[in-house]
């Protein structure tokens, strides 16, 4: 049983009102993930002042800071300037939008879907953030293993699974991180990307951790071989390890356990 079906039989209101009001918080939520991935980098207050345009400074409008439709009546432009407003916008309200959906459709119960959702949001600012600036920021990371030992089992993962995840996790990549900077005399991995490492155990659990690892990895050699090709990394681009790790643990969080009796059965 899904989180909506408890929510339908507790409500007794429709399931596709239900998903609407769902889609509805999380753009939302989406949309204030764009305040926090812009500001917090920044070390700006992400509840004041409200959003302005970035070229002319002009204090955006209730109406045109609704997620997605906003954005859209303007056609992508400020109201004030007509400078273009970034695609990414809408995008980002969207992600939340449908990351509130998808954890209603696939978790246990409301308070599962809740814990869910929370994960995703937090992934989808480490994977933004990482992208724009290749920094991991403790305020998000930190709470975030303190916030996984507390509600693991909301996702599945057992108290003992998730602190040996956490542990586990801080521990390979900080081995990672110190033998790389021996063998290479300079940095590949930065100490965010550890205490990132930390959080997933927490949530996932070492196995869900495992996962992550694998599916990210792979995920980042691929591109990397693949902008090699292209002609667009040298051989000492770092790539931020966070924007393959953030979402391969989004896709975890849903298909984990199926991984996992798939990797067992190998
Ligand atoms: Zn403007």
């Amino acid at each position: 049983m899904s989180a909506l079906t408890h929510l339908t039989a507790a409500t007794e209101l429709p399931a596709g009102l239900l998903l609407a009001g769902g889609l509805l918080l999380g753009l939302l939520f989406g949309s204030f993930l764009n305040v926090v991935v812009w500001r917090l980098p920044r070390g700006e207050s992400v509840a004041w002042p409200g959003s302005r345009c970035p070229a002319c400074g002009h204090a955006v409008r209730p109406r045109d800071n609704l997620p997605l439709l906003g954005w859209l009546l303007l056609r992508g432009r400020c109201r004030d300037c007509a400078a273009p407003i970034s695609p990414r916008y809408p995008l980002v309200e969207l992600a939340g939008g449908l990351a509130a959906v998808a954890a209603l459709l696939a978790a246990p119960s409301p308070a599962a879907a809740a814990a869910a959702l929370l994960l995703l949001l937090a992934l989808i600012a480490v994977f933004l953030i990482d992208l724009d600036h290749r920094l991991i920021l403790d305020v998000i990371t930190l709470p975030g293993v303190a916030l996984g030992l507390l509600l693991c089992p909301l996702l599945g993962t057992a108290r003992l699974d998730a602190l040996l995840g956490a542990a586990g996790g801080w521990l390979v990549l900080e081995g990672v991180r110190l033998g790389y900077r021996r063998w290479r005399g300079f940095d590949g991995l930065g100490g965010g990307d550890v205490k990132l490492a930390a959080m997933l155990g927490a949530w996932l659990g070492w196995q869900g951790v495992l996962l992550t690892f694998l599916l990210g990895s792979l995920v980042g050699a691929l591109v990397g071989l693949a902008l090699t090709a292209r002609g667009r990394a040298g051989r000492l681009t770092a790539l931020p390890y966070g924007v393959f790790l953030a979402p391969a643990a989004a896709a975890i969080v849903f298909w984990g356990r199926a991984a996992w009796s798939w990797y067992l059965g190998l």
